[in-house]
């Protein structure tokens, strides 16, 4: 299959079971990868772990300006516990609508990517050229693009087009995330001596409380809004007739553009007193660009012409890869633009509207010939 249609390769990726967990990205890796060596672009493969693929490819390249990136993710994440009316790998289809798991989230925006690269892999010799970043490992972390923004396989990137579901419009960034276990030790006694032990719980509950009460101390962001923070999880004790000697909270924290992440733990860590033991598992910076940013008025000006109307600076709720890829493409503009609806990730009979997917190409072709001139 050399010269599949959008729909056709979206299907094609759907067959892929790239659930997460365990991820098994390997296989849809190396075909997205065979088809872009077939149209000559040069393909590298990144395993983090066995099975764990990422895929680099390039094409063109010149000293004078730094390639355009687009980049999106392999895995899926599992089907839910309600069962679904359609088949989520085979690609049913009813009207403008394709279903299955991995439509929107985000197997329509590989196949945009894929398509538009193809379209202008030709045309980009001597030119600026492009970079595709195909990610493992993104549904629940980022893990994938954390570990390729380690290696020296990204090279260098001008701006970044990220591929995540929002119905082709253009989004100048998106808030960030920063996620936490902190853990409270206490001494355990008999629960009919209290007085005899250190009760971990009264100290997780005073510490929750002080949380709720937590001064970020940063202006709204005019796009963002404020930062958020919700303490999900509160887990300690064994047994009642015992003073509990652990209590656990589980923290998870948006962040709005322009935050220090390093301050912020530091700030919270005094907050919650100073033996607390809080481990971080995500650590993902907010993703902005301003919209008066000349590429950013670009995309702006060529995703209006496909949707009819020009965008307004607006931001996602959902964090992406471009906060580790960012680490690497220092400073590039940044946009989240795909074909997927953003309400239909994770979704029981998740669907893309065809068309979209279509038009996802045509945008992603011109932004390629605007960045290279071609
Ligand atoms: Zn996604």
């Amino acid at each position: 299959m050399s010269a599949p249609d959008s729909v056709a390769l979206t299907k094609a990726l759907l067959a892929f079971d790239t659930i997460n967990p365990p991820g098994r990205e390997r296989d849809c890796a190396r075909y997205t990868g065979g088809l872009l060596h077939e149209w000559g672009f040069k393909v590298d493969y990144f395993e983090y772990a066995e099975g764990r693929t990422s895929v680099v490819a390039r094409a063109g390249g010149s000293d004078a300006k730094a390639p355009l990136c687009f980049t999106g993710h392999l895995d899926i994440v599992p089907l839910g516990t309600r069962k679904w009316s359609r088949d989520p790998f085979s690609g049913e289809t009813d009207g403008d609508r394709l279903f299955g798991r991995g439509t929107s989230d985000m197997k329509a925006g590989i196949a945009a990517i894929l398509l538009a690269a193809r379209n202008t892999a030709k045309q980009l010799n001597g030119r600026p050229g492009i970079v595709l970043v195909l990610t493992a490992a993104e549904e629940g972390g980022c893990i994938g693009s954390q570990h390729l923004a380690r290696t020296a396989l990204l090279g260098k990137a001008g701006a970044m087009i990220v591929g995540e579901p929002t119905s082709n419009y253009p989004y100048a960034g998106h808030k960030g995330s920063l996620k936490f276990y902190a853990k409270f030790r206490g001494v355990s006694a008999h629960g009919s001596l209290p007085e005899l032990g250190v009760n971990a719980i009264y100290k997780a509950a005073k510490a929750v409380g002080a949380l709720e009460k937590f001064d970020f101390a940063v202006k709204k962001h005019p796009v963002m809004g404020a930062p958020t923070m919700n303490v999900g999880t509160f887990e300690g004790g064994q047994g009642v007739n015992m003073v509990p000697d652990e209590a656990t909270v589980g923290v998870d924290i948006r962040t709005v553009a322009g935050m220090d992440h390093a301050e912020l733990l530091s700030r919270l860590k005094k907050t919650l007193g100073g033996e607390t033991e809080v481990s971080v598992f995500s650590d993902m910076n907010a993703v902005w660009t301003e919209p008066q940013n000349e590429w950013v008025q670009r995309v702006f000006e060529i995703a209006g012409r496909h949707l009819g109307a020009r965008p307004e600076p607006k931001a996602q709720t959902y964090n992406t890869d471009a906060g580790n890829l960012l680490r690497v493409y220092k400073g590039a503009p940044t946009v989240i633009l795909g074909p997927g609806e953003a309400a239909q990730a994770h979704q029981t009979d998740e669907y893309v509207s065809m068309d979209r997917i279509r038009q996802s190409v045509a945008i992603y072709e011109e932004l390629i010939r605007d960045w290279c001139g071609a």
